[in-house]
């Protein structure tokens, strides 16, 4: 394996959705929901298929789907973004991570990451040579460590890779927050790539787009896809929105990395991007229900649960039940509960932070997470 990705083990969300067949467990670890997206959804990609919408699609996205992101990105975030020179499709948001970071950072180009973080971020500035840099934001609320970001960012600084609501912690940057970010970027001429694919997921504050701060735009690559929000992880199809000279770093790269993405999932995708409001009302209100279920569910099995605001996870410390490290006890977790649970540690540079931590996911039926509270009461 080549040196710049050495480090990098078979993903965690890979190993224990293994485990997790393998022992029969139930698996509330890797983000993918048991529940299928909406029908009105499928029959659409059904019929682009029929309809004869199955070569290569534009590189950067069918125009009707840079329509529908523009659309939906102008509705949420109210800025108004032209769909052809600023808004790229790509093969879910982990394409659009990587095209935004091989496309717009030279080597050595120094990166602010937030730990714990999503772990193709670290691979993906591996792959462009980037010099990574971090900040822990850290339990009860994870908040953002205003006078350690200030010590981090100098001219030196590329870019802040930002994730809100964030992964795995569930926490949402606050307005006050993110305006400390901008002034930093604004003063120091950093960029910003926004990792917002749980924007629907907000449940107890609302989301901001970075982009929208005023001076931000100009900045920003602001990804987004259509998994989370449609309950469709398998069709892989994502997007970077960004002002014209930062989309032609992203489309360099993106055309030499996957050249265009799957054209009929990409109509049917801008069909699903046209959902009305009642759609996205009903997929938070299910959602409130399963993490309602979850977190009392971990409450009463005796973990310390930290507040969620965003996203389908929440973060538990398992010290209370006395294994020695994250991975030990998820390790016990699958084989003595029967439950799956994702270790934090892997999204840490220093891996020691995360040692007390492990994450579960509700976005599964109410049975399943009802079973799985059970077994957890039970036998932990
Ligand atoms: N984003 C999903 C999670 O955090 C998993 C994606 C993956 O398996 N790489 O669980």
């Amino acid at each position: 394996v080549a040196k710049r990705l050495e480090k990098f083990k078979t993903t965690i969300f890979t190993q224990m959705s293994m485990l997790a067949i393998k022992h029969g467990a139930i698996n509330l670890g890797q983000g993918f929901p048991n529940f299928d997206g909406p029908d009105f959804v499928k029959e659409a990609a059904i019929q682009s298929i029929k309809e004869g919408k199955n070569q290569y699609a534009r590189g950067y996205g069918v125009p009707d789907l840079n329509s529908a992101v523009a659309a939906r990105f102008k509705k949420d975030s109210g800025l108004d973004v032209d769909p052809e020179k600023e808004v790229t499709v790509t093969s879910g948001c982990t394409e659009a991570i990587a095209a935004t970071m091989l496309g717009l950072i030279n080597p050595g180009d120094e990166v602010i990451l937030f730990a714990p973080f999503y772990d193709s971020y670290e691979a993906t500035l591996s792959m462009a040579g980037a010099k990574v840099k971090c900040i822990t934001l850290r339990p009860p609320d994870f908040s953002l460590p205003i006078d350690e970001l200030k010590s981090a960012v100098s001219k030196n600084t590329r870019a802040i890779l930002l994730n809100t609501p964030h992964n795995p912690t569930g926490k949402m940057f606050t307005r006050e927050e993110l305006n400390v970010i901008a002034s930093l970027c604004i003063e120091n001429d950093v960029l910003v790539f926004a990792d917002e694919v749980y924007d629907k997921l907000a449940f107890e504050m609302e989301h901001i787009s970075v982009a929208s701060l005023p001076g931000m735009y100009e900045r920003t690559v602001t990804m987004n896809s259509l998994g989370k929000t449609f309950s469709l992880t398998g069709w892989k199809i994502g997007w970077a929105i960004a002002p014209p000279h930062l989309t032609w770093g992203v489309r360099q790269a993106h055309s030499y990395l996957t050249f265009a993405t799957s054209t009929p999932m990409q109509y049917a995708s801008a069909t699903a991007l046209r959902a009305p409001d009642s759609y996205f009302e009903e997929l938070k209100r299910d959602y409130s229900a399963k993490k309602a279920i979850l977190v009392e569910g971990l409450k009463a099995a005796g973990f310390t649960v930290y507040p969620s605001s965003g996203t389908y996870f929440v973060v538990v410390d398992h010290t209370p039940f006395g294994l020695e490290n994250d991975i030990a006890f998820c390790e016990y977790l699958i084989k003595e509960v029967g439950v799956v649970a994702i270790p934090t540690s892997v999204f840490y540079l220093n891996p020691e932070e995360g040692k007390n931590l492990v994450r579960f996911t509700f976005c599964k039926d109410e049975d399943t997470l009802k079973s799985a509270v059970k077994r957890m009461k039970e036998k932990l």
